[in-house]
């Protein structure tokens, strides 16, 4: 709640601004004074600190920085996509530009916290340096344009994709309503020729990219069925709505942990809903469909049962028969020039579609099941079902984590939070005093003096005699990244921000 709301909340409950006994002037104050004390010891240096609180708290937390000073920052995501097909949080970046460079070293903190593994796919932005850092990092990962940045980019070149309907149609077609690659060459021709846009250079660039953005010509590789970030736009917006420009690093930081949270909760909710309810569906439950209500979740199953759905409206002729080869068009009954090929081997229940529905979503197509029912195939064959659509698909990380957190050292979790607490008060001095000779020599003065002392209890305890040996484990622990705020910038228009009482 904003300070203002919380005042009338306030007023309501106690009947009254007279009851309550203070003024909103009064309030704000307050407020400003959590908030102040929030991030004393600077606003960056605090989200810095529980970073790494967290990273010495949790041994799956990662983070990584490589910033110097910055006025402004992009904040980007990487979002994935769960086996209830809702985002999961990968990551997030603050970064001070968007140049190759940069990218090249997101990309790398990104391989590392993920040990490693690099992305099967990633769906980006048109962005020259992005592209290029990818390639650099993750050579073979498919990287795919966004759809819907490309549609926001077609607008800002031609206006009249908003208000013309029929370009609006004919440009979505070469996105994705295309049947195969001779349909989609014939619709881009005609649209370039219908609106005389021929000599149109952004068009002829997006053409040459066809292979990452149109849906038709990529169906060869596994893309979980995402047609654009769009994920990941609406990710943004659930992150950033309430940042503004006086939104501090560290109220960001908390807005991210309260979203990441809701996902969280919400994923643990879908993941017991699936493990104990009884999926319901408008056609009897049996056969294939019992298996997938067994297998999938919820969401993966919604999708399923459509597919079974369109199987019993299509129409399926053999063509050959070769063995126990069989192969037969198969075409639904309202559209007969969507014809699809199926090639069925009726001994190891082998079955592959020319739409390649499997190879793209990792899910059989009304096509496919159309032919294992007709065989009177009753369950989906086990090479069929991919894992991460699965009920426990992640059952294996529920288990490693759990067992991490019992292996987690007790004796570390004590030290951590006076560790932290010492970081900031030792943070805060120091910035109060480096501006004045006289208060530097009296911390300089004070930390000979406190050295010494330390390492004469080691020495007398015989865990180490050595300033370095001290220094070294204190470096591996603890917060000692230090960071100051930047100067705030006075620019015309810039909303003020609350000041710091350092
Ligand atoms: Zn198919």
């Amino acid at each position: 709640m904003r300070p203002a709301v919380q005042y009338r909340y306030e007023c309501h409950q106690y009947g009254g601004v007279e009851a309550l006994g203070h003024t909103s002037r009064d309030h704000y104050n307050f407020v400003n004074r959590l908030k102040m004390k929030a991030i004393e010891g600077g606003d960056a240096q605090v989200v810095i600190d529980k970073l790494s609180q967290r990273a010495a708290d949790e041994d799956d937390f990662f983070y990584g920085l490589n910033w110097i000073a910055w006025v402004y920052l992009i904040c980007g995501a990487f979002v994935g996509i769960n086996n209830h097909w809702k985002n999961v949080m990968f990551g997030c970046c603050f970064l001070s530009d968007e140049t190759i460079d940069t990218f090249v070293w997101l990309f790398e903190v990104f391989k590392k916290c993920m040990g490693g593994v690099c992305p099967v796919l990633l769906f980006t932005d048109q962005d020259q340096a992005m592209s290029n850092a990818l390639s650099q990092v993750f050579p073979n990962t498919r990287a795919r344009l966004c759809q819907w940045h490309l549609y926001q980019n077609a607008v800002s070149h031609f206006g009249t994709l908003k208000s013309d309907d029929t370009f609006s149609d004919a440009f979505k077609k070469c996105l994705r309503g295309c049947y195969d690659s001779v349909e989609f060459e014939a619709s881009w021709d005609y649209m370039m020729e219908k609106y005389g846009l021929e000599g149109d250079k952004w068009l002829a660039c997006l053409y040459q990219l066809k292979d990452k953005w149109s849906t038709t010509l990529s169906k060869d590789f596994f893309s979980a069925g995402i047609l654009s970030s769009q994920r990941s736009e609406s990710t943004n917006n659930a992150i950033g709505f309430q940042a503004s420009k006086i939104t501090s690093l560290y109220d960001f930081f908390c807005m991210f942990q309260n979203t990441i949270s809701r996902w969280r909760q919400t994923e643990t909710n879908d993941e017991f809903v699936d493990s104990k309810s009884v999926p319901k569906s408008y056609f009897p439950m049996t056969g294939m469909l019992r298996h997938a209500s067994q297998i999938y979740t919820a969401t993966m199953l919604r999708d399923f049962e459509q597919e079974f759905g369109y199987s019993l409206g299509t129409i399926c002729e053999l063509l050959t028969m070769d063995d126990t080869i069989l192969v037969y068009k198969v075409w639904p009954q309202k559209h007969p020039q969507r014809t699809h090929q199926v090639t069925f081997d009726c001994v190891n229940t082998f079955v592959s579609c020319s739409c390649r529905n499997y190879e793209e979503v990792g899910m059989l197509c009304y096509h496919c099941l159309r032919v294992l029912h007709m065989h009177s195939v009753s369950e989906i064959p086990s090479s069929y079902i991919l894992r991460r659509w699965t009920k426990i698909a992640k059952t294996e990380v529920w288990d490693r984590l759990k067992q991490q957190r019992v292996n987690m050292s007790s004796l570390k979790k004590d030290c951590i939070p006076w560790r932290f607490q010492m970081s900031r008060v030792y943070n805060n001095l120091i910035i109060r005093s480096h501006d004045n000779e006289e208060a530097r020599k009296i911390m300089e003065k004070g930390y000979m003096c406190d050295l010494a002392h330390v390492l004469t209890v080691f020495a007398n305890i015989n865990l180490g005699d050595s300033e370095s040996g001290v220094g070294e484990s204190t470096a591996s622990n603890s917060s000692t990244i230090t960071v100051f705020d930047p100067p705030w910038d006075k620019t015309k228009g810039r909303s003020v921000r609350p000041k710091s009482g350092i």
